[in-house]
């Protein structure tokens, strides 16, 4: 069976006692929880508080983004061995923030993928359809077209490594959750397309979570459908309680 992931988007909130208050209460609040990845993402500054905080408990501590190549003259930039060498072990990519403010596509979601496994971290790779492209019911040929870009080029040995995270763009931060028919009918056919391509056991095994204004109140709800393993959640991850209950739900 697939292990559930509940990862935490902080996206660019806190600062590092704020980081290290917060975990200090939720360590305690999770430490009894069912099989489980718990992963908390803060900005790149506070990765060091955030590790140090969660060392030896169950919270794995991830990353919101990374650059493609190990070094070199890319000012501003965060490569892949950087991030392990402090002990990061998470990372999101492709976040449709980036895609929308940071001109991310499908080509460099691919190359930091590649990056993020060459160094050992674990991906969670975002894909989601905007609002417009919903309503134009092209909502599977945006899904097709980011997996066939983004994820399908992978090797299987490296597509069995990552986290895809279908987030509707019309439910991030808006406080429309996708009811959990319309999300379970994107994930099914992204297994679907993983299927294609990787095969069964692939397709099986591959933890796809839903992102999109989850709270404490619908996370039941899109849990219970077969094909959701988890949750990458934004807005409800940065008090400690909402996230707890999110991880005991
Ligand atoms: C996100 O940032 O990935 C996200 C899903 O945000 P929110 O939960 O606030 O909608």
């Amino acid at each position: 069976m697939r292990t559930p992931v509940l990862a935490g988007n902080w996206k660019m909130h806190k600062t590092a006692p704020e980081t290290i208050a917060f975990l200090e209460r939720l360590i305690p609040m999770v430490a009894g929880a069912a099989p489980r990845e718990i992963v908390i993402c803060p900005p790149f500054v506070n990765l060091p508080a955030a590790i140090g905080a969660a060392r030896a408990t169950r919270i794995e501590i991830g990353a919101q983004n990374l650059f493609w190549l190990k070094e070199g003259a890319y000012t501003g930039e965060v490569s892949a061995p950087m991030l392990t060498s402090i002990g990061c072990q998470w990372v999101i990519i492709g976040h449709s923030e980036r895609r929308q403010y940071f001109g991310e596509t499908d080509e460099t979601v691919l190359k930091k993928i590649i990056a993020a496994l060459e160094a050992g971290l674990k991906p969670i790779v975002c894909v989601g359809e905007r609002l417009e492209e919903r309503e134009a019911n092209a909502t599977e040929i945006v899904l097709g077209s980011q997996f066939a870009s983004g994820i399908a080029p992978l090797e299987p040995g490296q597509f069995s490594k990552i986290c895809i995270a279908y987030e509707p763009v019309w439910a991030i931060g808006t406080g429309k959750t996708a009811t959990p028919e319309i999300a379970a009918a994107a994930h099914h056919f992204l297994r679907s397309e993983i299927r294609g391509r990787f095969g069964d056991e692939a397709a099986a095994a591959c933890r796809i979570l839903y992102g999109g204004s989850v709270k404490p109140d619908n996370i039941g709800g899109l849990m219970a459908q077969p094909d959701i393993d988890g949750a990458l959640v934004g807005g409800a991850s940065l008090d400690p309680e909402s996230f707890a209950s999110l991880v005991n739900h």
